[in-house]
């Protein structure tokens, strides 16, 4: 079976409401903490954060969903690869919320035979070994983790690389089975997120600091400069419209399976 085997999902039934706002755009107007009180509200235990922990907006959804509702649940993709200063970031959210974030991990076996078939770091040789790689340590683990969800909120916005550049508050996201997929935070500013972490103390990932605004896994992401584009130190030997791992890519023409 091929390692970009897609599995096979049931769309999930939608309700007219959600419809209804998806068609009628009101969402786009609401706020951030507006958008997550009324997904609280509408899917309850069936509604998750995927957070990277390596990026301040998903602390940030983090916090405010505590706020709204602190059985709220958060996943992390831990791809095997990530920076230590990122699981340090896991643990001081657990002991700062009291939250029990959900560590989804890669299929053993499809990383087993990926690196014994091509190597430890084969995804610098070429775009579509980097995506096999993404696919299989990313792109899988959060399908299944979602398969039990109706609902999942990201810290995508649109100022972050020309891909996110028309993302909208709430999508279907038919690569993961039709899931309701809410970006609420898609119109905020870099300087938003900055005041926000700052006013409200939200625990962020200590690269930050060092020259990572963006902290992906250890092989793949390299400090930056002052003024360069904060996503420019992610798998910095592509072009920019490449740069997606896949979790927020649609089309499966794309490459990365999805
Ligand atoms: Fe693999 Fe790099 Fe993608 Fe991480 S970011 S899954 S190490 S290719």
């Amino acid at each position: 079976m091929s390692l970009f085997a897609i599995d096979v999902m049931d769309e999930k039934p939608l309700n007219n409401d959600v419809l209804d706002l998806i068609e009628n755009e009101a969402i786009e107007s609401w706020s951030a903490h507006e958008i997550l009180t009324w997904a609280v509200k509408k899917f309850g235990s069936r509604l998750t954060v995927s957070a990277s922990f390596g990026a301040p907006e998903g602390m940030i959804l983090v916090d405010m969903l505590h706020k709204i509702d602190p059985e709220t649940r958060v996943f992390v993709l831990d791809t095997g690869r990530l920076h230590p200063a990122t699981y340090d970031l896991i643990d001081r959210v657990r002991d700062r919320y009291g939250k029990n974030v959900e560590v989804v991990f890669p299929n053993s076996a499809d990383v087993e035979a990926m690196v014994r078939s091509k190597g430890m770091n084969f995804f610098y040789e070429s775009l579509e070994s980097r995506k096999r790689c993404c696919q299989i340590r990313k792109v899988q683990p959060m399908r299944r983790h979602l398969a039990g969800f109706d609902a999942y909120v990201t810290g995508l916005r649109r100022d972050q690389n020309l891909n996110r550049a028309d993302t909208k508050k709430i999508v279907i996201d038919s690569a993961n089975g039709g899931l309701v997929k809410l970006n609420p935070l898609a119109d905020w500013t870099h300087e938003r997120v900055l005041e926000y972490v700052g006013e409200h103390t939200v625990p962020i990932n200590r690269m930050h600091r060092e020259g990572y605004p963006s902290v992906g896994c250890e092989p793949c992401t390299r400090a930056v400069g002052p003024g360069d584009d904060p996503r420019s130190g992610r798998w910095w030997w592509e072009n920019d419209d490449t740069k997606e791992c896949g979790l927020h890519v649609q089309e499966e023409s794309e490459g990365s399976g999805i």
